[in-house]
């Protein structure tokens, strides 16, 4: 498979079109079998569920050259199963699991001229979605929707070392209590927007967001989970039915029990206990872990003891062991590597 000519180590975040997506129609009860298009453009009546009430759910997930030349995805499955939750929760039909990893596969293969090789710390980023695509005017659910897949080549997370960032617990709410924060729909993105943007402004790299209810517990940021590590190097993460489930969290908790025989729980954490903690991180596909060294709460500043200029040692292995795992350097558990080709 000769590779395209990109300059894999610079290309950094953001969309390079690739040759092949995949497309799936749903009409009158039922999917369509779905194929590929090179068409990356969608055309929709105006009235679309999507355009007009954001009846939209997506995914991530990332697919990687390993150290032995295979191509593989991580996990695809629980992506398939959190997007059937999220159709679930926003009245769409779910797209069956086996058919999403399928079609994974499919995309992948189709574009794997454009999934960066091994060691150059790019990925090729995997995007299903879904969206009400008929005209809807009466709030009501679409009847009929597209479940889609576009790809496209990502660079390293960390140019030049992971550098610790500075968080700000904000003001504004993300999920309430009974809400859609524990699913992965667009809606959840667009009443961040406002938020993070206010951050940046304020010079913080992210915001942390309290529970609606008491604003007393940490619940996520906008797009990734907390990992806090306790003075005695306990893993601890949030527990809340408003925190949406991360993959790489879920699999970062069973590394750090199984691979480094770490005490590892989930439960409430406080906002007044963050000074209790050592370490913090914040993880998600597209950086595994990203560290954490200071969180500031209106002018208070809670600096972690792993400092501002590298991860600290525990978030360091459970990043080294799960990226291992994820290259094909560290035996994988049963199930978590898809292998592709
Ligand atoms: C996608 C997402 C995450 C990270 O989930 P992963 O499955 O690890 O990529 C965390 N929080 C929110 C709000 C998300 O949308």
């Amino acid at each position: 498979m000769e590779k395209k000519n990109i300059d894999w180590s610079n290309i950094g975040f953001g969309y390079i079109q690739t040759e092949k997506r995949y497309v799936s129609y749903y009409k009158e009860g039922d999917w369509d079998h779905g194929s590929l298009t090179e068409d990356a453009n969608i055309v929709l009546n105006e009235c679309a569920g999507v355009l007009q009430y954001a009846q939209t759910i997506f995914e991530g997930l990332k697919a990687y050259t390993t150290d032995d030349g295979r191509i593989v995805a991580f996990r695809p499955d629980l992506n398939a199963e959190r997007m059937a939750s999220s159709a679930e929760h926003l009245e769409m039909p779910v797209f069956p699991k086996e058919r999403f990893v399928d079609a994974v596969t499919e995309v992948v293969k189709a574009n794997a001229a454009y999934v960066p090789p091994y060691g150059s710390g790019a990925t090729l980023y995997i995007r299903p979605y879904m969206f009400g695509s008929n005209s809807v005017i009466g709030v009501k659910p679409a009847n009929e929707y597209q479940f889609r897949i576009f790809c496209t080549p990502v660079g390293p997370y960390f140019k030049g070392g992971a550098k610790p960032l500075t968080i700000c617990v904000s003001d504004f709410d993300r999920a309430a209590p009974h809400g859609t924060g524990h699913i992965k729909a667009g809606l959840n993105y667009a009443m961040s927007l406002h938020a993070i943007v206010t951050a940046h402004k304020n010079g913080y790299d992210e915001n942390m967001y309290l529970d609606p209810g008491t604003r007393s517990k940490v619940e996520e940021t906008g797009g990734a989970n907390f990992l806090f590590v306790t003075k005695d190097g306990k893993v601890v993460t949030p527990k809340s039915d408003s925190i949406l489930p991360s993959i790489t969290r879920r699999s970062l908790m069973h590394v750090a029990k199984e691979y480094l025989g770490l005490e590892a729980e989930e439960r409430e954490v406080y906002l007044d206990e963050l000074t209790d903690f050592a370490e913090c991180g914040l993880c998600g596909t597209a950086a595994v872990i990203s560290p954490v060294g200071k969180v500031v709460d209106h002018g208070r500043e809670i600096c972690f003891p792993s400092g501002m200029t590298e991860m600290g040692p525990v978030t360091r292995k459970l990043y080294d062991t799960l990226t291992g795992i994820q290259m094909g350097r560290i035996e994988a558990p049963k199930g978590w590597i898809h292998v592709i080709e």
